[in-house]
């Protein structure tokens, strides 16, 4: 392999334990442990995205080279890479629940291409210091699911991290199958995922929990010089990397709400619901983060979440996911507040949180329905169809993009009738939705925007193709029996989620009936 450019910042700046050992253990006054990939059998890459390796300076070539891929694989490493995990805790389904870490992501390094730095990550690549009681590896599906998502979240243009390589390890990992409640074998996979920053809520959670100060001040100063390198500045602040002034802490906190909230809406625009939102799966920099048992609504429903930890209290459904973001983003303010005289700062940046996921979801929204800007009244408009489209269990995809075909001088519910999932909803909400068109035929007609303009406006925020969760299923069923061109295919499809494709329309249909409860294609249990 020809060589790439590492500058591994994190390891060389900040604390760690350089010893590589993978046992499980508690870890103080460290940020990271070396760590060995542990490795596998038989690396055979079966997809890569071609806009990462490019965005990283790798061609078509490298791609195909056995160096690399034994290192995507977590069977070698390139020249400037180093391996470790990093320690973090977190608050899972509401409570504190100590060291995590990266339990099954090992991290290669800092790729720095292009001007920019990159870390790369291997998912699922064997034991860490953090794995507690599991096993460090992941299989095909929940790769698959992570690689695939990744990549269409990104060609939605929601803020994520993103994904460069599938590799099949050729080995089989134990996996507890939670549909038929047997450990199975199955086939073991390794995804490489790429960020500027991995870093999450939890690094500094952890920090503050054990008290070590200094190196939660450190570890601030460092975020702040890496990966807020374009923001700090316009602050007019100096920065002090070991020892970060209050003020500067508080405006940084402030930024990262309004990226939370950013995230937020887009989530809620395009109806993904992310279904672990634990403070160690938040991003510091406001990136969708740890593809798991992730969902995407096909009925309009704000009460669902796609995990099966979860469907009794339903705290990561879709519709708490703002108001769930605002609590983990208190969580780190609570971190964050142990280095702080006062803790006012830091409720702004919460009221800030809230302004700007208003400012944001009112005009993806105004976006969707096709307004030209968002008006008094329009909150109560959409409030009535979203109950409607709840009630009557409505495809949200589908009834976005029908909607743009509505007639507005002569509206007809019949132009929706696809979205509907079920005879009943259609007959029950047929009246309601007709008279709720003309009322909303009304609004639109007061703006002054032709026809074309309000297509357009409704393109850009609603996809014709999202990654529904049959049809991830269906790529994982082929491609565990060998088959990886359902796979390639929808990556393909997904590069372009806005624009109904030839050939791909079938993609662009509402869950068919078989898939209603199928296993994986409804929910999905927490670490697969
Ligand atoms: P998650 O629910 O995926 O965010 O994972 C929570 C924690 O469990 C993190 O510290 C993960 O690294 C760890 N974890 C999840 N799955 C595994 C696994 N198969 N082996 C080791 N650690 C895991
Ligand atoms: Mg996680
Ligand atoms: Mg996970």
């Amino acid at each position: 392999m020809r060589p790439l450019t590492f500058d591994n910042r994190f390891v060389r700046e900040l604390p760690g334990d350089p010893i590589r050992h993978n046992y499980t253990r508690q870890v103080s006054d460290c940020l990271w442990s070396a760590v060995q990939p542990t490795p596998v059998k038989d690396p055979q890459l079966i997809a890569y995205s071609a806009e990462v390796a490019e965005m990283l300076g790798l061609t078509a070539t490298d791609m195909q080279d056995r160096e690399l891929i034994q290192t995507l694989g977590g069977n070698g490493m390139l020249d400037g890479m180093f391996t470790y995990a990093t320690r973090y805790g977190g608050h899972q389904f509401g409570h504190w629940a100590g060291q995590l870490g990266d339990g099954r992501a090992i991290l290669l390094g800092e790729l720095v291409h292009g001007g920019k730095r990159f870390e790369l990550q291997l998912k699922g690549a064997g034991e860490t210091p953090y794995s507690r009681s599991a096993d460090g590896r992941a299989v095909l599906r929940s790769s698959l699911r992570e690689f695939l998502c990744s990549e269409a979240m990104y060609h939605l243009g929601v803020p994520t991290t993103r994904a460069l390589s599938l590799v099949k390890t050729g080995d089989q990992v134990v996996r507890d199958m939670f549909y038929d409640g047997h450990p199975q074998l199955e086939p073991g996979a390794i995804v490489c995922r790429v960020a500027p920053s991995f870093t999450r809520f939890g690094h500094f959670e952890l920090l503050a929990s054990r008290e070590e100060f200094a190196l939660l001040k450190r570890l601030i100063g460092f975020t702040l010089d890496r990966d807020f390198a374009d923001w700090w500045p316009s602050t007019g602040l100096t920065l002090d990397v070991n020892d970060p002034a209050p003020e500067l802490i508080e405006a940084w906190f402030e930024e990262v709400c309004a990226r939370t909230a950013v995230m937020i809406a887009h989530w809620m625009r395009v109806g993904f619901v992310h279904g672990v939102m634990n403070t160690d799966n938040m991003s510091i920099l406001g990136l969708t983060i740890d593809y798991g048992p992730y969902g995407w609504i096909d009925n309009f429903d704000p009460g669902w979440t796609p995990n099966t930890t979860d469907a009794q209290g339903r705290r990561y459904c879709f519709g708490r996911q703002p108001d769930i973001a605002r609590w983990n983003l208190e969580r780190l303010a609570e971190a964050l507040g142990t280095l702080l005289p006062s803790t006012q700062g830091l409720a702004d940046g919460i009221a800030t949180y809230d302004q700007t996921y208003f400012r944001a979801l009112t005009s993806s929204l105004a976006d969707k329905f096709g307004f030209e800007r968002w008006q008094e009244g329009d909150g109560e408009l959409i409030n009535q169809i979203f109950e409607f489209m709840t009630r009557a269990e409505i495809d949200q995809t589908l009834f976005f993009t029908q909607l743009a075909q509505i007639d507005l001088q002569q509206p007809q519910v019949s132009t929706l009738q696809n979205a509907f999932y079920t005879q009943k909803g259609w007959q029950d909400f047929n009246q309601d939705i007709q008279t709720w068109l003309m009322t909303y035929c009304q609004r639109l007609t007061q703006s002054q925007q032709s026809l074309a303009q309000r297509q357009h406006r409704m393109a850009t925020a609603n996809p014709v193709y999202v990654l529904r969760n049959y049809l991830a299923q269906e790529a994982i069923d082929l491609a565990t029996a060998g088959d990886n061109s359902r796979l390639l295919e929808l990556l393909e499809v997904l590069r372009h989620p806005y624009t109904l494709q030839p050939g791909k329309e079938k993609f662009a249909e509402k869950r068919p009936d078989w898939a209603r409860q199928k296993a994986g294609c409804s929910m999905l249990s927490c670490s697969s």
